[in-house]
């Protein structure tokens, strides 16, 4: 499509989820947009890898239901039928030498029913007590609290707060409840203003589905559908896709003076990109404060994780012992836990059994074959892997999934590895959020602008979209 004067052109930086979404938005809406991604591929935390022959994500690898919101993106690109569930199996804890199935949860965590079975079983007696007394407590009890964890402390106890909601936190959001704010997990601190309980908050945050684990759906093929849909979609609506183009440099406004245009987007050796009346930046957090001015803070602002995955040779895994998979509390230093002859805590603090969990993956690997995948790093603290070669990530990995598993996997059992490592910024609402100021007609997009999870940053990149089009018709 050619470029029409009258329209206004708009450039999108990072061809990620946001960056994708917030694009097919704009040109829908009839603007002129070019996507400029720096690396070769599109997708970037989304993003297939190949182990033992069989595709898994090594990013994300799902997307909340919660409001519909991706659903009805992937139904706009005509992939509703693409659309997968997750094995029924629930997922764990692993708190100390206890693994315990997680219960029926409203949101991270935070139990939908505090006198269940699992519940008690996982907080004892006393603890889903406690729990349970919440909806009781005065609403203003953690009204002003300051962090998550302190308005689950105050309204569900301490049990609640290290057996559920720490673990659940840390394998959602990299961190600890702690740093985290309680407008971090988009919409409960509405929920809780409303409801006064935060038992209820959370299940209407959840939307009603009680599963544990169950409120995800993925798609066939897995999530880089979603990229190779938009992406589809982008070259149908005209959209210009440049990759392995970095934008180094936004030039000012004021110093434009030969073009028509606002703002021009500089790469390698000040090579021009682009010239354009607004900017979207889908860019990550450190990315985005570079690119806008901010001084001293790249690689600084965020935070790593680095994703291990297994193929493991190993038919006692068919009965997949921790169903989709566990989440691991930060104590967990069992008696008999040994690496090398020595006591030796989990590293990992969340495993997904792929193949019990999608399966698809399970076919595809064929009969015996299971893939797990580890994650590692919290808020604050490099991943416990990075450096390391394959050798010792392959000897922590097989240990961390033989405890988390409950199962002696052998090293000969383990044919194949994968490992690649993520930059996560900081969620909104959480300790280390800072305010990034944008200059007029430059909109932000991204997970550490509008919250985690795909279903946050979906709307949240469609929002981008209209407020940049506001921003350039002014
Ligand atoms: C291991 C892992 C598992 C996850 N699991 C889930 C899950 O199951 N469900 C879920 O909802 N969420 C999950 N997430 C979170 C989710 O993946 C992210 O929130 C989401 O993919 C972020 O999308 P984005 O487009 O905002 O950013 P990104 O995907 O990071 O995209 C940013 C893009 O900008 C590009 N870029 C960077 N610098 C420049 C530059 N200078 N010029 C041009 N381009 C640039 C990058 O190459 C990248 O392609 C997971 C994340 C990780 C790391």
């Amino acid at each position: 499509m050619e470029p029409d004067s009258r329209r206004p052109r708009i450039a999108v930086v990072g061809g990620g989820v946001s960056g994708l979404t917030a694009a097919r938005e704009l040109a829908v809406s009839g603007a002129d947009v070019v996507v400029i991604e720096g690396a070769d591929r599109l997708g970037g935390r989304i993003r297939g890898a190949s182990i033992a022959g069989v595709t898994i994500d090594i990013g994300a690898e799902s997307f909340a239901t919660r409001g519909g919101t991706v659903a009805a993106l992937i139904d706009d690109l005509g992939m509703t039928d693409q659309i997968v569930r997750p094995a029924p199996l629930g997922s764990w804890v692993i708190d100390g030498p206890r693994s315990i199935p997680l219960p029926a949860a409203g949101t991270l965590g935070i139990p939908a029913a505090p006198l269940s079975r699992a519940t008690v079983r996982a907080l004892g007696a006393p603890g889903a007590l406690r729990a349970a007394i919440e909806p009781l407590l005065p609403r203003s009890i953690g009204r002003d609290a300051a962090s998550l964890a302190e308005l689950v402390r105050a309204r569900l106890g301490s049990r609640a707060l290290h057996r559920l909601v720490r673990p659940v936190a840390l394998g959602v959001y990299s961190s600890d409840p702690d740093r985290l704010g309680v407008t971090t997990v988009p919409g409960l601190a509405d929920a809780f203003a409303k409801r006064g309980t935060l038992i209820a908050a959370a299940r209407d945050v959840r939307g009603g589905q009680a599963a544990a684990g169950g409120a995800v759906a993925g798609l066939r093929g897995g999530m880089t559908q979603l990229i190779a849909g938009l992406e589809a979609d982008l070259a149908r609506l005209g959209v210009t896709v440049r990759r392995g183009a970095k934008v180094r440099r936004l030039q000012e406004p004021s110093a434009v003076h030969d073009t028509a245009h606002a703002w021009r987007l500089l790469g390698d050796d000040d090579a021009v990109l682009a010239e354009v009346d607004g900017v979207v930046l889908a860019v990550p957090e450190n990315v985005a404060r570079r690119l806008v001015g901010e001084s001293g803070t790249a690689g600084q602002t965020t935070d790593r994780i680095e994703v291990v995955a297994l193929a493991i040779d190993d038919p006692r895994l068919d009965r997949a012992p921790r169903g989709t998979g566990a989440l691991v509390a930060r104590d967990a230093v069992g008696a008999a836990s040994k690496r090398g002859g020595e006591a030796a805590p989990i590293l990992a603090k969340a495993l997904t059994h792929v193949t019990a969990k999608w399966p698809e993956r399970a076919r595809e690997a064929g009969p015996g074959r299971h893939i797990v995948r580890l994650s590692y790093g919290r808020a604050g603290s490099a991943p416990e892997t990075v450096g390391l070669d394959d050798a010792e990530v392959r000897s922590i990995a097989r240990y961390d999934a033989s405890r988390i598993l409950g199962i002696d996997i052998r090293a000969d059992t383990v044919v194949d590895l994968v490992r690649c490592t993520w930059r996560m910024g900081h969620p909104p609402g959480s300790r280390d959020a800072r305010p990034v100021v944008a200059p007029p007609g430059v909109t932000l997009a991204g997970d550490w602008v509008s919250g985690t999870g795909l279903a946050a940053i979906v709307q949240g990149a469609r929002e981008a979209a209209v407020a940049a089009l506001t921003a350039v018709s002014h």
